[in-house]
């Protein structure tokens, strides 16, 4: 531990979310430049990788002309191909080229499920969406970064660019010569070194709701030393529609919403980029796809199903047992 540190803490607003940042220093004078080391790293993400800004070079990639060839910036191309290789492993449960997808069920930049008006799509328009989304469509080469835009392949790296982001500002506060911090952006964690009385960083996963007159599963903790966990919940970002729920993750293969009652997944891995993305493929496979497929990979995830009667069901992978205190 750093001995005689004291915990600072810095927060902040990016991609649509908060994040906060705490990390132990004997310094108490660098809260600014530590300030201004994260905003660094989260603008950078924002700029290559935000759906939502016109300007950013994915948004740029997702406009342009079919054919047309783009040498991508570092940190696109590298989650890109993390994202790729993903979308192999799972199968196409992780998809970064879902961009159609998510826009028409109302999670992209426009038009919002929030709008007034706002209808889901009918089976014409899903359709439509779904012959976008082939990823294999899209000519990427890691080594030279350069990908083709196939012709309407809309990317979305959404689930994975929050992960990224927490691994750049954990990289940039060791940089600073911070050891021991917690980095947080949008609910994903990653801690490294200790806390100043020499315990590491110990979090508590986010229960789903569960419903009246059913008690909640025991907490799970766990301890972030060197350590990133993610967790993907069906409950945040949703809303009804003719009585179903719909949550912000597209089983790319119906395009639709997935609806086999996980109420949330958590990840632990060493990379918050991969926590990331794995929470989502998991959420999207579902329980029982999901566990063999975690289990395939030596991934530590926790599964939470809600059940018929509104109980829920933890399962968790070998890895994760031998994680979880
Ligand atoms: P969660 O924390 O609930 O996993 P994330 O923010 O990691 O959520 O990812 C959800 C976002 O990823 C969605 O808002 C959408 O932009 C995008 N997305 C939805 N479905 C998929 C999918 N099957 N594969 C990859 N990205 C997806
Ligand atoms: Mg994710
Ligand atoms: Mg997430």
């Amino acid at each position: 531990p750093a001995l005689g540190a004291r915990v600072h803490g810095l927060r902040g607003e990016t991609m649509g979310t908060t994040w906060w940042v705490l990390w132990a220093d004997r310094d108490a004078t660098r809260q600014a430049a530590v300030r201004a080391a994260i905003e660094a790293e989260l603008d950078l993400v924002v700029a290559q990788m935000s759906t939502w800004l016109p300007s950013s070079d994915l948004s740029r990639f997702n406009r342009a002309a079919p054919g047309s060839r783009h040498t991508l910036p570092e940190a696109f191309a590298d989650v890109l191909q993390a994202a790729l290789w993903l979308a192999e492993a799972s199968a196409g449960a992780f998809n970064p080229a879902a961009g159609a997808l998510v826009n028409r069920w109302g999670f992209g930049p426009a038009p919002r499920h929030t709008d007034p008006g706002f209808t889901p799509p009918d089976e014409t328009e899903l359709c439509a969406a779904l012959r976008t989304q082939d990823w294999r469509r899209l000519a990427f080469d890691a080594a030279t970064r350069e990908a083709t835009q196939p012709g309407g392949l809309l990317l979305d790296l959404s689930a994975i660019a929050k992960g990224h982001a927490v691994d750049r500002v954990a990289r940039a506060l060791a940089g600073l010569g911070i050891a021991h911090a917690l980095v947080e952006v949008g609910g994903e964690l990653r801690g490294q070194g200790l806390r100043p009385d020499g315990m590491p960083w110990w979090v508590e996963l986010e229960c789903p709701p569960v419903a009246p007159g059913h008690s909640p599963p025991p907490p799970t903790r766990v301890a972030l030393h060197g350590l990133s966990v993610a967790t993907s919940g069906d409950y945040r970002r949703a809303y009804r529609h003719q009585g179903r729920h719909l949550p912000h993750s597209i089983d790319p293969r119906s395009g639709r919403p997935v609806a086999h009652g996980l109420a949330s997944v958590s990840v632990l891995h060493t990379e918050a980029l991969w926590a990331d993305a794995w929470s989502t493929a998991l959420t999207v496979a579902g329980r029982d796809a999901g566990l063999a497929l975690a289990e395939a990979h030596g991934i530590a995830a926790l599964f939470v199903q809600r059940e018929a009667d509104g109980g829920l069901t933890e399962t968790l992978t070998g890895a994760m047992a031998r994680l979880a205190g």
